[in-house]
């Protein structure tokens, strides 16, 4: 038996630790009682413990330096010698963190979490202050750990985003700052151009769980691969290609109904879906990063489920399901109304033009925080600040403020992902026009086939063969930019807006 095949074996009973995990982590957000919070603590902690340890074993480094031997010479995108390659990222990565500080991390992010929930209700910052200030000095360890030559936030980039810098990301968020603040300023002059009070209508609570099952379907998730259920926060959840699962929520009205955010997951869970099968139960079995994998989810829940096309087909099926609840409605209106753009407190709750800034925000606070120029008591006052001076709002408190977000419970670093999605999700979008020319003519007859086939082609099934900027090379013939996603918002709330497009 060869070294590689040993190693694939061996990574094998890793994968199948995680996605033991990952069912016990889905069964916990969907089906258990509150009681089996502690059991299932202990349970998920053991599962993790023992594949982060077959991970790292020095039988591992043994059998990828004999695999590293046994593929030279293969071609780069071979699946072989990109398994080798980016498992030996992994554990370079893995090994050089030391386990009591993911011990450490694991056991303050479950400690923080009510913390956060309590602090939030109250919203009182000074009551979590104490558990972001552990949040910080164990990002900067891992930092630390990790090793970084420009600033520590590069050494929480290699985690999630390889190849990324902090330069680049500071970089698209002055390019879009550049771009939507005065495209704030241009649509605010228009704003009683858009009615969106249909969306503060009531929207039946059991039908719209079964039509965003059914609009998802429509779109390519397959269901025989796949299930919604209801969570209190949406997820995506993958226990190999054969069963990949998301979740949605019910909400009150059509603005917060449960059909974009199923899109949204089953974005995620298409690319998922799409991953090839000799790449299963290996570490390259999942999206290229978090960034790529954002881009997905929302390529579909904007790009697709914002389109003015898609609501071309689907306006026609939401009236028949909800009836008289939206007399006097048309497709038209209903595009431009799910289009709206209005700075708010939230950010996800923040429109297509906003969101990047709320992202920007936090990216700043937490360089800040990492470099230690910024104390943890006073995150408040700069968060607060920001949201003046790049929405224009005054924020009333700390849960409509620094305490909206679950993330700082965990680490820093995972907000940037959100922006490199959307800006991947436009250029991408770019070159799927070019090769299908007739493709909004195609979604606005529900359509969907051929640009689920390009995104599994051109994306899906590399898995994560490849860093994300050598995926965006590959596709689109350059590195990550946010050209792109500029011009594809100047042009779409334009005309949302019914303002002249740009010449
Ligand atoms: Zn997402």
């Amino acid at each position: 038996m060869s070294a590689l095949d040993r190693l694939r074996q061996a990574l094998a009973e890793v994968a199948d630790l995680e996605r033991s995990a990952a069912v016990l982590l889905w069964d916990e957000e969907t089906q258990m009682p509150p009681g089996g919070v502690e059991d299932r603590a202990n349970a998920l902690a053991t599962l993790r413990r023992l594949a982060h340890e077959r991970f790292t074993a020095p039988e591992l480094g043994r059998l990828l330096d004999a695999a590293e031997r046994e593929v030279e010479g293969m071609p780069y995108d071979s699946d072989d010698a990109s398994l080798v390659r980016v498992v030996r990222r992994d554990y370079e990565l893995d090994t050089r963190i030391p386990a009591e500080l993911v011990g450490e991390q694991a056991r303050a992010s479950a400690r923080a979490r009510p913390i956060w929930q309590e602090a939030r209700r109250r919203s009182d910052w000074s009551m979590f202050a104490p558990a972001m200030a552990t949040t910080v000095e164990l990002s900067r360890r891992l930092a630390e750990s990790v090793g970084y030559t420009g600033h520590p936030y590069d050494a929480l980039l290699k985690l999630n985003e390889p190849g990324i810098t902090t330069a680049q990301v500071e970089g698209f968020y002055a390019q879009l700052r550049d771009v939507i603040v005065p495209l704030l300023r241009e649509l605010g002059a228009v704003a009683d151009r858009v009615d969106a009070s249909v969306m503060d209508r009531p929207c039946d609570p059991t039908i719209q769980v079964g039509f965003a099952l059914e609009t998802v379907r429509a779109l390519g998730y397959d269901l025989e691969r796949g299930r919604q259920d209801l969570s209190a926060h949406p997820f995506t959840v993958s226990f190999g290609p054969g069963d990949v699962r998301i979740t949605t929520r019910v909400g009150r009205s059509f603005g917060d109904s449960a059909l974009l955010s199923s899109i949204h997951e089953a974005g995620h869970a298409m690319y998922e879906q799409g991953v090839s099968r000799s790449l299963d139960r290996t570490p390259l079995c999942h999206g290229a990063s978090p960034g790529v994998h954002e881009s997905q989810s929302r390529l579909w829940e904007n790009l697709v489920g914002r389109s003015r096309p898609f609501w071309e087909w689907c306006f026609p099926r939401l009236r028949a399901a909800f009836k008289e609840a939206l007399d006097g409605v048309d497709a038209e209106g209903f595009w431009r109304a799910v289009n709206r753009v209005r700075p708010s407190y939230i950010r996800v709750d923040a429109d297509e033009v906003t969101y990047n800034l709320h992202t920007l925000l936090r990216f700043e606070i937490e360089k800040e925080l990492l470099e230690g120029s910024l104390d943890v008591a006073v995150v408040p006052r700069a968060w607060n600040q920001r949201v003046g001076s790049y929405l224009g709002l005054e924020v009333p408190d700390d849960a409509h403020g620094a305490l909206q977000d679950i993330h700082w419970c965990t680490r820093l670093g995972g907000f940037v992902g959100y922006t490199l999605g959307n800006l991947i999700g436009a250029q991408l979008m770019e070159v799927v026009r070019r090769d299908v020319p007739d493709l909004d003519a195609r979604l606005a007859e529900g359509e969907f086939r051929l640009l689920l086939e390009w995104l599994q082609q051109h994306l899906y099934r590399h898995g994560r063969k490849f860093t994300p900027n050598e995926l965006m090379e590959r596709v689109t013939g350059q590195a990550i930019s946010a050209e792109p996603w500029i011009r594809y918002i100047r042009s779409k709330f334009r005309d949302v807006y019914g303002l002249a497009r740009p010449s």
